[in-house]
């Protein structure tokens, strides 16, 4: 029964169940799996300026759009890796996180009424986003290790569909879209005049294939909003950096919603960022994603030995695992278990799926943790099929 004072829009979707997670966790004192963030430290590079930051007096307000240096260093950084040319000043935006990236986008992009086309399994953040300013989600599938179905896309454009979202490498699959698919969902959001909304927060973290950013396709750049941040790269999702690059018109009426939201990402950790960007070299990318894929490793072989079933992510730092090797019981059950009694925690899949029943049987696990706390998980997995067995046949 929702309290009487709280607008009908909120009634529309229930709390994070991923944070939920963490808080079972807690509670459980099970190794979280669950949310994504790291357990180590980001790089010294970021940390370091952002500490100097502080001490040398950057403890105002930044620029409402993000501080002149970060907005530089991301310009300088994009047009070395994509060959592309951001105005610093009239094309970029630094919010708290891709996740008011997301929601400041959306307000000012779409018009209650509007469709939005979201990729299924997805981010559970989308969702409520849409339902926050009015907007219809409409949700298409994509699945973890087949191809798009275009078609199916196509069919679901109406008239009122204004944008779709993408989000590749993609959470919780890991899938990674190609540039051909890219390229035809390009062609699409031209023929019927759609924003693309892009979450490219994985960006780095890549282990098959090439990151194609959408605003690179021909004929994308005026109609591409591109969403990342420094939660993923640095390993700093407690610092709330993410970033906005659209063009200028579109810049402007985010830039109004993000003032109006939040006022500014955190000053000092701006400079951090900034900072990193502009010391970090290819080398230090690439690490990262070596080392992601070392974990993802790990963490691949340990599910499957203990009875899971799921694809090789291409991207991302998550799997995605059918546990109806081991449980029949649902997936909200079955993440509370195996948190309670294997101290394991996951996320239930269901809270990726718009029909809850369609994730009923999938659980995510996370790998942005040190090698040796995924080997201590997948230890306390090894036993799981004689510890649930047939339990869970109800
Ligand atoms: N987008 C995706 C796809 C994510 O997986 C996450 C965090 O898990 C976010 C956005 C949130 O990013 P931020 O920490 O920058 O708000």
């Amino acid at each position: 029964m929702p309290y009487p004072f709280t607008a009908r829009r909120t009634h529309g979707f229930t709390e994070s169940v991923i944070r939920g997670m963490t808080r079972l966790a807690a509670e459980h004192d099970a190794i979280n799996l669950a949310q994504g963030f790291p357990n180590f430290n980001p790089p010294p590079e970021v940390t370091e300026a952002a500490i100097k930051a502080i001490r040398d007096g950057v403890n105002q307000y930044a620029v409402t759009w993000g501080a002149a240096r970060l907005r530089r260093a991301l310009s300088s950084t994009w047009a070395a890796w994509h060959g592309q040319e951001v105005d610093p000043d009239r094309e970029i935006t630094v919010t708290c996180g891709a996740t008011e990236a997301m929601a400041a986008v959306f307000l000012a992009c779409l018009n209650p009424g509007d469709e939005v086309l979201i990729f299924e399994p997805f981010y559970e953040n989308y969702g409520p986003d849409a339902i926050l300013c009015g907007a219809t989600p409409v949700f298409v599938p994509m699945p973890a290790d087949g191809p798009l179905d275009l078609d199916r896309v196509q069919r679901a454009i109406t008239p009122r569909t204004r944008a779709m979202v993408l989000n590749t490498p993609n959470n919780p699959t890991g899938r990674v879209l190609s540039k051909d698919e890219l390229s035809v969902l390009a062609t699409m959001c031209i023929g019927n005049d759609l924003l693309a909304i892009t979450d490219e927060i994985y960006e780095h973290i890549i282990y098959d294939g090439e990151h194609v950013p959408m605003m690179t396709l021909p004929g994308m750049r005026e109609r591409t909003v591109t969403i990342s941040g420094a939660s993923k790269t640095f390993s700093v999702t407690g610092w709330r950096v993410g970033t906005i690059i659209a063009p200028p018109g579109v810049t402007e009426a985010i830039r109004k919603v993000h003032d109006f939201l939040t006022v500014g990402a955190p000053a000092p950790l701006q400079e951090g960022v900034a900072a990193g960007l502009e010391a970090l070299r290819p080398k230090f990318y690439k690490q990262l994603a070596e080392g992601y894929r070392d974990r993802r490793d790990v963490v691949v072989a340990g599910l499957r030995a203990a009875g899971f079933t799921c694809s090789v992510p291409q991207g991302a730092y998550y799997v995605l695992a059918d546990f109806r090797g081991v449980s029949r019981e649902s997936d909200v059950s079955f993440a509370r278990r195996l948190t309670g009694e294997c101290r394991v925690a996951p996320v239930p899949g269901s809270s990726f799926f718009a029909v809850p029943d369609s994730g009923r049987h999938v659980v995510r696990f996370a790998f942005c943790k040190t090698r040796d706390l995924l080997e201590q998980a997948m230890a306390r997995l090894v036993n799981l099929p004689a510890l649930f067995g047939r339990r869970g046949e109800h």
